[in-house]
């Protein structure tokens, strides 16, 4: 077989076979076929699509190329779940200990953060002493035990996606149905939950910028996954503005301690309840997402929930006493207030500039070498639909080193305020299985 028959094949337009996309994916991750081949068939899959089939195979070859993790050890239903990346988007620290006080067994491999995106790894490291690095025993065990572990990817899992997804990010080839899906998939199924519900974001601040882009990327996740006998569930969800208040690492952990005590931004509680109510449906331990909704409910008011991520945190060698008292997570040198200059309605609040300028003052990393500030970041006062007068504060900026002008007037920048009063988007979209 030659690669180079296979890049013509794709930039014709035509299917490639089982073989053929097995082989790319065997013989480029032992080192045998050059980046500058696969970006090529890369941006001719871009170009021309992958079918369902095309796309199963590459999902399957892609979880293939490394472990694949056995967790038939853990009792019950193991249950993950999977955002497609946000802006403030710390769904995973709330809804974890949300359905594992209800019962579920979320065994989560987690990642860290990169460009306007964060990572919850990076946001568990806000909290002294928590280790990420369980090995595979410590793991299953820790789930057995307390129903709940998030842990960082292992790097021997689907090593394919790595070298792709770094190539991919350089060559222009991120925005391709076939290739996030298979991305995602690979790694969520590698990683062995029974039943998977994926937050597909659309908008400003995500990969698929409308709707229907994002159903069909989630169509494409779930008939993967169904086909190989996993409950697969999509939530299509709005990120044209950051979910919640807090966009950065120790501000969203105080987040989402505030929103297990059931004091929470409404739209990120909405957000962790409804995935709640799904995700124990599909692990089967509601009938329906109206019982789900309220066993998450009772576990938010018992304290259940709040107590369930003490339980993680200490479990995993964190200081759980920093969640009682959250002003003794890490904080930032400075805060600085984002005033309004003319009164209005915010209209709209732009995700992915306000993601990047978080990344800019030390919340993100650009590239996978920086190092993270763990205090800095943003804290919306005012969201989309709210009313300003001017002088009001839009925002509060927290950080470590002086602000340029330029960064200030970006942030001012993402601020879009008008005279007319603005139509509510609803966060959810559909959800789809
Ligand atoms: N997230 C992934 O894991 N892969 C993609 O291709 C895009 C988003």
């Amino acid at each position: 077989m030659r690669f180079l028959d296979i890049i013509v094949k794709k930039r014709e337009g035509r299917e490639l076979s089982t073989k053929e996309i097995g082989y790319w994916i065997k013989e480029y991750v032992a080192g045998n076929i050059p980046d500058y081949q696969v970006s090529s068939l890369l941006m001719a899959i871009v170009l021309n699509g992958m079918n369902a089939r095309e796309t199963s195979d590459l999902t399957l070859a892609m979880m293939h190329s490394g472990e694949v993790i056995d967790l038939s050890r853990i009792k019950g239903i193991k249950v993950d779940k999977h955002s497609t990346g946000g802006v403030g988007d710390k769904t995973s620290l709330a809804l974890g200990p949300m359905v594992a006080a209800c019962g579920a067994k979320l065994a989560k491999m987690s990642g860290r953060g990169l460009g306007h995106t964060g990572g919850t790894l990076d946001k568990l490291e806000s909290i002294r002493g928590f280790n990420c690095y369980l090995d595979k025993e410590q793991f299953v065990k820790q789930v057995n035990d307390i129903n709940l572990a998030i842990i960082g990817q292992t790097s021997s899992l689907v090593p394919a996606d790595k070298k792709l997804y770094a190539l991919r990010d350089v060559t222009a080839t991120v925005d391709s149905i076939p290739l996030i899906a298979s991305s995602i998939m690979s790694k969520k199924l590698a990683a062995g939950s029974d039943a998977i519900l994926l937050d597909v974001k659309y908008g400003d601040g995500a990969f698929m910028k409308t709707p229907e882009a994002a159903i069909e990327l989630a169509q494409s996740m779930i008939d993967i996954g169904t086909a190989l006998g996993r409950s697969v569930r999509a939530m299509i969800t709005d990120m044209n503005q950051p979910l919640g208040r807090a966009i950065g690492n120790a501000l969203e952990v105080k987040e989402a301690v505030e929103t297990l005590k059931g004091n929470g931004p409404q739209d990120f509680t909405e957000l962790c309840v409804i995935a709640g109510s799904n995700l124990l449906v599909q692990a089967q331990i509601a009938k329906d997402v109206i019982e789900g909704k309220a066993m998450i409910l009772q576990a938010i008011d018992s304290g259940q929930a709040f107590e369930m991520l003490k339980t993680m945190v200490k479990t995993q060698g964190g200081d759980d006493t920093v969640l009682d008292n959250i002003d003794l997570l890490p904080a930032s040198k400075y805060i600085t207030p984002l005033k309004a200059e003319v009164s209005g309605y915010i209209q709209h609040l732009n995700a992915l500039s306000l993601g990047v300028l978080a990344m800019k003052i030390g919340a993100g990393r650009e590239t996978a070498e920086d190092i993270i500030h763990p205090a800095v970041g943003i804290v919306l006062e005012k969201k989309e639909g709210d009313n300003v007068t001017k002088g009001d504060v839009l925002a509060y900026i927290h950080h470590d080193d002086i602000l340029p002008q330029d960064w200030l007037d970006d942030f001012y920048n993402s601020y879009h305020v008008s005279k007319e009063k603005v139509k509510d988007t609803p966060l959810i979209y559909k959800i789809i299985s």
